[in-house]
Order: C-alpha cells, then sequence, then structure tokens
C-alpha cells in the first residue's frame, strides 16, 4: 500500500505502488522501466503528471550530461530519470503540508535551492550553491527535477511545495507546460532590470524561449519589440506573439537592421536566444550606449566577445540561468490572465510511450516541431492507434 508517516492521500486519487518512468542509460539511451512512486517528506508534495513538455535542455542532458548531475557526476547508468518541464495534479502531501490541496492542478518550476546559501537567500535559487548537492553525506537539500533528481518522464514525482504553482481550470494541460518557457524569459527581462514598459527590446532566436521571451516583453509594455531569426515560419510565429518587427538575419545586415527600426539608436535591452557563435558580439552590438544584454543559450563552443565595445560603451550582459526570483508565478500571471497565447509554440503531443519518437520530433524538427509535450493519460500510443 502507498503511504508514509504523515502522508496525506485521498481515494478520489488511488495511487499506485508502481509507475512507468522512463531512465537514461548510455548517453542517448532511454529505457521505459518500473519504479516505486516517491513518497514526499516534509514540505514535499506528490504530483501525479499529467504533461510534460521535451526541452532542448532535456536533448542536451539525454545526449552529453550536462547540465544534469548525479551523486556529484553524469547522469548516466544512474536509474535517472529526466524531464522538467511539467504539470499535473497533487495527489499526496507530505507531513505538515497544508499549502495545497489534493486534487489541485500544478504546474512545476525546477529549482528547489538549499534555501541556506547566500544565493537562495538572495531568490536566486537557480543559482544555488549547492547545485547537485543532494546525496550522502553532502545532502544539502537541494532538488532540481531532471537535473539533480528525477524529473518528470515517468508518471508521478516529489516536488517541493517551493516549486509549485497552482493553475486556473482554464488553463490547458499543454498550456501549463509552458509556464516554466515564459518564467525564464521572465527571469531574464528581470535580471535586466524589470521596468521594460516603453523600452526597446530585441530577442535573437525564435525558439520556445526567444518566442516566449517576445510575449513577455510585448505584455510588460516594451515597444517596439523586435524578433530575429533565420526561419520565416518561426518569425511569423513571433509576430503573432507580439512581435512589432521581424528580422530575417539570412536577408539582411541585423545590426544595421535593429538600428534602423528603432531610430538610427541600439536598443534598450536584448536577450540572446539563439547560442549562435556571432550571437553576443551582435547583441553588443545591437544595444544602444548603457544598454544591457541577457544571455539566455547555452552555446557548445567558445563565444568570441568584443570587450572593449562592451568597455566603451558601458555595456551590462548578464549570464541567466533557469526561472529564478519566482519568475514564473508573474509569467503564470499574464498566462491565466490570456495576455498572451503561449499555446501558439505547442505543436505536437505524444503518449509516454512513445517518448523516443517524441525526442526524434523536437531534436529534427519534424514537421515544424517546436514544443512537443508527452501526456501520461488520455493519448493513445502511436504504435496502438495504428492498429
Ligand atoms: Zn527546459
Ligand atoms: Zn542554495
Amino acid at each position: 500500500m502507498y503511504g508514509g508517516p504523515g502522508v496525506k492521500t485521498d481515494k478520489d486519487f488511488p495511487i499506485p505502488d508502481t509507475m512507468r518512468a522512463w531512465v537514461l542509460g548510455n548517453p542517448g539511451e532511454l529505457k521505459l522501466t518500473q519504479k516505486p512512486i516517491p513518497v514526499p517528506k516534509r514540505a514535499e508534495v506528490l504530483v501525479r503528471i499529467d504533461a510534460v513538455a521535451i526541452c532542448a535542455t532535456d536533448l542536451e542532458i539525454i545526449d552529453h550530461g550536462s547540465p544534469a548531475l548525479i551523486q556529484g557526476g553524469k547522469p548516466f547508468n544512474k536509474n535517472f530519470t529526466p524531464g522538467h518541464e511539467y504539470m499535473g495534479t497533487v495527489v499526496a502531501l507530505g507531513p505538515g503540508v497544508d499549502e495545497c490541496k489534493v486534487g489541485q492542478r500544478v504546474t512545476v518550476e525546477i529549482h528547489a535551492g538549499c534555501g541556506q546559501c547566500k544565493r537562495c537567500r538572495e531568490g536566486m535559487y537557480t543559482s544555488c550553491h549547492n547545485y547537485g548537492l543532494n546525496y550522502g553525506e553532502v545532502d544539502k537539500g537541494h532538488r532540481a527535477n531532471g537535473f539533480t533528481t528525477d524529473g518528470g518522464f515517468c508518471e508521478y514525482q516529489v516536488n517541493n511545495i517551493n516549486t509549485l504553482i497552482a493553475i486556473p481550470d482554464s488553463m490547458l494541460d499543454e498550456e501549463a507546460t509552458l509556464v516554466v518557457t515564459a518564467g525564464t524569459a521572465m527571469y531574464g527581462l528581470t535580471e535586466l532590470g524589470g521596468l521594460v514598459a516603453g523600452e526597446s527590446v530585441v530577442v535573437t532566436g525564435p525558439g520556445p524561449i526567444g518566442l516566449l521571451g517576445v510575449a513577455v516583453a510585448k505584455a510588460l509594455g516594451a515597444q517596439p519589440v523586435i524578433l530575429t531569426g533565420t526561419r520565416d515560419n518561426r518569425l511569423a510565429i513571433g509576430r503573432e506573439l507580439g512581435a512589432d518587427h521581424v528580422i530575417n538575419v539570412r536577408n539582411e545586415n541585423v545590426v544595421e537592421a535593429v538600428k534602423r527600426l528603432n531610430g538610427g539608436k541600439g536598443v534598450d535591452y536584448v536577450v540572446e536566444c539563439s547560442g549562435a557563435p556571432n550571437a553576443v558580439n551582435e547583441a553588443v552590438y545591437m544595444v544602444n550606449r548603457g544598454g544591457k544584454v541577457c544571455l539566455a543559450a547555452f552555446p557548445h563552443t567558445e563565444t568570441p566577445v568584443d570587450v572593449a565595445h562592451i568597455v566603451r560603451n558601458n555595456i551590462y550582459l548578464y549570464g541567466i540561468r533557469g526561472e529564478g526570483k519566482s519568475a514564473t508565478h508573474r509569467a503564470e500571471a499574464f498566462m491565466s490572465q490570456k495576455r498572451f497565447d503561449a499555446t501558439k509554440i505547442h505543436t505536437h503531443t505524444f503518449a509516454l510511450d512513445d517518448l523516443p519518437t517524441a525526442i526524434r520530433y523536437a531534436k529534427d524538427r519534424v514537421d515544424d516541431a517546436i514544443k512537443v509535450v508527452i501526456k501520461a493519460r488520455g493519448v493513445a500510443a502511436h504504435r496502438v492507434a495504428a492498429e
């Protein structure tokens, strides 16, 4: 029987003893297994996962390991379940938890910092100094599901109450998985200063974070919002999400185009979401003197940077990690008020058993895939549907 000391469940939400869970074997290898359903401890709840989106960072972890860190090392062959952009229903409460109810729909943010280091105390829990220290004698209580602890490519997961964001019934499961994506964009804009109304913003790279970066910047009142990229179909979605102008960097010099669109001057803020090798320099040439650049993508190679230009022009560069300072709550507020339609970037849905196919769609952008979502229930697996 499922349960533990002080754990509260409800007969309307029966919990089995085991669940289907994907685990990472060697690099690039995912295996479907059965795992025991984890039991929430103090300040934790059990979430029944109703939907989980695939993120570029999942693909990075599955193939290369980093930035996941399990027991102080790479996550391979450690019975580790990846996946971090999930939502679901609270089905069990740990001892003493009265912050939410069984049956409540929630989406989750990733990082539950240790709560005791300098950065956690500053609200920067995505930069926790005890990242990955959650095992053996170095257990500092840090949790980042899908990075340093088991994640969402399964049926149930334990979450710290600090990572829960309540969502309204009007928000679809698929849409709710995008709150953390919008939250990452929101965190980037928060770190740039947060006072975005009337400021000019360029977003470079129309991936999921870039596209929702456009939506969040526009909802915050930025003007103009300019999106740059290489694919016209993605740029068109950016326009639907609020971009005042789009620039296809294949067709024109992007720095000149940005200046032309903003009265000859550079813009106040750039949110760099492309990870392209020349992106940092282009970003610093696009901002005006004293402007700020947020770096939200992981490039694969060392990136050249024109330091002299940055110094002479008093330009600020910020690296951001994840969705800190409760930015997901602010993003969810915009989404539940329908200030933008994040579902425009959701393109495909697959059953949990079809995770490898779903990953192929996300990785190879099959059928123009942007956000691919997995549903543990209510979606027939392809091989069943084909019969
Ligand atoms: Zn992600
Ligand atoms: Zn910490």
